[in-house]
């Protein structure tokens, strides 16, 4: 592609999101963040559908190669399982953490038909894993694993149109989510992730990997 690459990202004020963006403009590509302050550069608080329409009003016409939908919550973190996760914490994180994601991908929908080789990032987490479930985090862990189910339908729904979509844990980060003692830091995690979303085809599209490079099961 002679153009630069036009890559959209959701939470792109701070930590992976914010990375992703400097790294992706540090190789040359054209990034529009969005962020709920609008610091990003598009004011996006994804659980709200006037500022959708307000961002696809201000991208009218221009193509989108690669949407990476990262934005998220981790509300219920030391939640106790007796007493702990409110009903607002559930509407909250889902609403963040699912629709928000749904919402984006509408949004960008008709953008992405207008790229050559469109793909889709929905960051997701081991968490979602049915096979790493160890307890505690029911919101978060519940919230992930229906975007990774989200991520699966619809890839399914868009192969034909040739739009890739992948989903990835992007490993245990050092932000203001994954905390201090985190294993890795938001540069090495962008910099695994850009490897993964560059690797992602409509040969691969529908895929579970993290960071750096596994399959995660399902
Ligand atoms: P941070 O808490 O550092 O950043 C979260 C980002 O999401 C912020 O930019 C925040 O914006 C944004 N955000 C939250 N809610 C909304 C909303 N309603 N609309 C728009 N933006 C919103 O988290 P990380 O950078 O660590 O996490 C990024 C992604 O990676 C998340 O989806 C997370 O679940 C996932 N992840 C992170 C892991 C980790 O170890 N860090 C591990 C596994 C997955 P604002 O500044 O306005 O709050």
């Amino acid at each position: 592609m002679s153009e630069p690459t036009h890559i959209v990202i959701t939470g792109a004020n701070r930590g992976i999101g914010h990375a992703l963006g400097e790294h992706f403009r540090a190789a040359g590509n054209r990034v529009t963040g969005t962020s709920r302050d609008g610091s990003a550069g598009l004011a996006l608080d994804v659980v709200d559908p006037a500022q959708h329409r307000a961002v696809a009003d201000a991208l009218a016409g221009q193509a989108v190669d690669l949407l990476i939908c990262n934005a998220g919550v981790y509300l219920d973190k030391g939640q106790a399982l007796d007493d702990g996760y409110p009903p607002r914490m559930w509407q909250d994180t889902f609403a963040a953490n699912v629709t928000g994601v749904f919402l984006t991908v509408q949004t960008m929908l008709p953008l992405l038909r207008l790229s050559e080789a469109p793909k889709i990032a929905i960051i997701s987490s081991q968490m979602a894993s049915q096979t790493n479930a160890p307890g505690g985090s029911y919101i978060y862990r519940a919230s992930k694993a229906a975007a990774l189910n989200l991520g699966r339908n619809l890839a399914a729904d868009l192969r034909g149109e040739g739009i890739a979509v992948g989903i990835y844990h992007p490993g245990w980060v050092r932000t203001d989510m994954g905390g201090g003692g985190a294993d890795i830091t938001v540069d090495q995690a962008a910099t695994g992730l850009m490897a993964r979303f560059k690797a992602l085809s409509l040969d691969s599209t529908g895929c579970f990997e993290t960071w750096d490079g596994r399959s995660h099961p399902f």
